[in-house]
């Protein structure tokens, strides 16, 4: 009888903890889907001058059906290397790696960032910048674009930002 009553009780037992192993497989799997980032700004291809005291404009659309966590930017000279994922690179010239949380547990986030100021002295030629985002269940994607750091633009125009993002000699 007792070994019965052992057997019942470690079957329960096994059962439940079947149950909860399916019901925490259904809730991971529930997601498996990347976020979708839509980069606006830089453009691919774009030049942007170095010495720009607004630094790099960044603009993108950040969307996941579940809710996004953090995202991040990785602005990185991009001369010698090229990707296909995301590495994190270390070497010459200018770079800038920013995490952001402001998106957590959103659906839908629009993005509008500027890196620190690019130095005049910057290394010139290509760069990247790369975009990751992961959502709340860990799912994570990454965007890149190319853009050319050009010599400083000594023009004396006045940035002001927050009014317009044009300027009239471009
Ligand atoms: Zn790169």
């Amino acid at each position: 009888m007792k070994a019965i009553k052992t057997f019942c009780y470690s079957a329960a037992l096994l059962s439940a903890g079947l149950l909860f192993f399916v019901t925490a497989c259904n809730e991971n799997e529930k997601d498996v889907t990347k976020p979708v980032i839509t980069v606006e700004e830089p453009a691919e291809g774009d030049t942007v001058h170095a010495g720009e005291a607004h630094g790099l404009h960044m603009e993108f659309d950040l969307e996941d059906e579940s809710g996004l966590n953090e995202y991040k930017v990785d602005v990185h000279y991009g001369g010698d290397h090229s990707h296909s994922s995301y590495v994190k690179t270390t070497g010459t010239g200018w770079s800038f790696q920013k995490t952001y949380g402001d998106a957590k547990g959103l659906r839908n986030h629009h993005a509008h960032h500027h890196s620190d100021s690019i130095p005049a002295d910057a290394a010139l030629g290509e760069y990247h910048l790369g975009i990751l985002a992961t959502d709340v269940h860990g799912n994570e994607a990454s965007v890149y674009r190319t853009f050319t750091l050009v010599a400083p633009d000594n023009h004396d125009h006045d940035h002001d930002h927050e009014d317009d993002h044009e300027h009239e000699d471009e």
